[in-house]
């Protein structure tokens, strides 16, 4: 039995507008066909036709940031510590179905605590629950005041942490080989470190030569790297190491663009996080206070030079940082596009390349997802407006009317919200502490 998808309008992942009137016939889980319906072969008995007539069909999304261990974590500590793995693996199930009802059929996970992620990918794969298709890494490797180091040397860097602290390049080699022999399909290394020197610039935790000594070996093995380089060293180091993935760089300079075009990496730089911590967080910690004005001006410095680098032709991945509190999953996954769009002057049809066709080079199925043309599995994803004349309109959930993960159609009814378990966020148990002043002054 074969189904036939009429679709009002498609976009295949690859090209630059909207095709009318266009039919997908999918065999199995793979697309066998895709042109005008009037060229389309004859449905026979017992083929199944599902009319999106008048719909925009798009290739199943792809957000390859999602952190899906961390739980919309709220500090770093939950990140790292609360919730044990067990319940984490089970929470992740949960987020990613969120991922997948947003209309993204898969994503990838650039660092997981302990080996959720990694779970959550081989329990889908197996056919134990319904999910997006993941890709993922391990956990971080970073080095010493490198993002993961990030409690003081008398706690170090727990087990549990997001990040894997590396003291030297031996640990690091080792490291890398350990997470290939545990299946992960690639290695994230936290190329920053949380400390700026005298001139106000982030440092990078690890020197060149320990960075491209690292990547040389994950490349050896088979295995892409990602690394999160918000900084202008650490975006330099990873260009000249020929990273495959640099996330951020948001303060990249001419010299480390000209080494990430030498090189064909390709830039993520998930400004979602940033641009929602300066609209939707007001910190009531006196110690964070700072946050939101601070990333401001990191979108504000971060947009000229994505601007340029788009204009120097680099390709750019799509992903979020979905997982922490502003970006909560199944939410914001279109926001990405929206902000290329609005600060980074992509087109939509550019954005949404970007997200699907571009984003599938990251991925265990590669050229078999992001797109819709013979041999690619049949995820699709149906939108009742068109996002080439509105991005903004894939961030509402009443506009994603199906998904079809390999043809299969997805539940979109949304699973009840869980109530909060005691252990899954750390917290702050004297929160709002008053004055007696205060306390009158409510008494009145
Ligand atoms: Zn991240």
């Amino acid at each position: 039995m074969r189904k036939y998808f009429r679709c009002g309008n498609l976009f295949d992942g690859l090209g630059d507008r909207m095709k009318p009137d266009q039919t997908v016939v999918v065999e199995d889980d793979v697309i066998a066909f895709v042109g005008p319906t009037s060229e389309a072969p004859a449905a026979a008995a017992g083929d199944e036709v599902l009319d999106h007539g008048g719909a925009w069909v798009l290739p199943g999304l792809i957000d390859i940031h999602v952190h899906l261990s961390y739980g919309n974590a709220q500090a770093n500590e939950d990140v790292d510590m609360f919730a044990p793995p067990e319940f984490r693996a089970l929470r992740a199930m949960h987020a990613a179905g969120k991922v997948l009802r947003a209309g993204y059929t898969s994503l990838a996970d650039p660092a997981s605590t302990n080996r959720v992620a990694a779970s959550v990918r081989d329990a889908i794969n197996c056919g134990m629950f319904t999910g997006p298709r993941v890709t993922c890494a391990g956990r971080q490797v970073t080095g010493r005041q490198g993002l993961g180091d990030w409690y003081p040397v008398w706690i170090g860097v727990p087990e549990s942490s997001v990040g894997v602290l590396v003291r030297n390049l031996d640990e690091a080699i080792e490291e890398i080989r350990t997470q290939v022999k545990d299946r992960m399909d690639f290695i994230k290394f936290a190329v920053d470190g949380l400390q700026r020197n005298g001139d106000g610039e982030l440092m990078s935790c690890f020197s060149q030569a320990e960075l491209s000594a690292m990547v040389e070996e994950c490349h050896r093995l088979g295995v892409k790297t990602i690394t999160h380089s918000r900084g202008r060293e650490a975006v330099l180091y990873s260009a000249r190491a020929g990273v495959d993935v640099i996330f951020h760089a948001f303060e990249m300079d001419d010299e480390g663009l000209e080494e990430v075009v030498r090189n064909g990496c390709v830039l993520s730089p998930a400004l979602t996080f940033l641009v929602n911590t300066v609209e939707f967080t007001r910190p009531s910690d006196p110690c964070h206070r700072w946050r939101p004005n601070m990333n401001r001006k990191d979108v504000e410095v971060a947009s000229e030079m994505l601007v340029k680098a788009r204009k120097a032709g680099v390709p750019f991945m799509v992903g979020t940082d979905s997982g922490f509190a502003v970006t909560p999953y199944g939410e914001w996954h279109a926001r990405e596009l929206e902000i290329m769009v609005e600060y980074l002057g992509f087109t939509e049809a550019e954005a949404l390349r970007a997200t699907t066709s571009v984003n599938s080079g990251l991925l265990r199925e590669g050229n078999a997802v992001g797109r819709v043309v013979p041999g690619a599995f049949a995820d699709l994803t149906v939108v009742a407006e068109d996002p080439m004349e509105d991005i903004s309109s894939l961030l509402r959930s009443d506009n994603i009317t199906h998904v079809y993960l390999g043809g299969e159609p997805v539940d979109l009814a949304p699973t009840a919200d869980f109530r909060p378990y005691n252990w899954e966020h750390s917290f702050r148990q004297w929160n709002d502490v008053y004055t007696r002043e205060r306390v009158a002054e409510l008494a009145h």
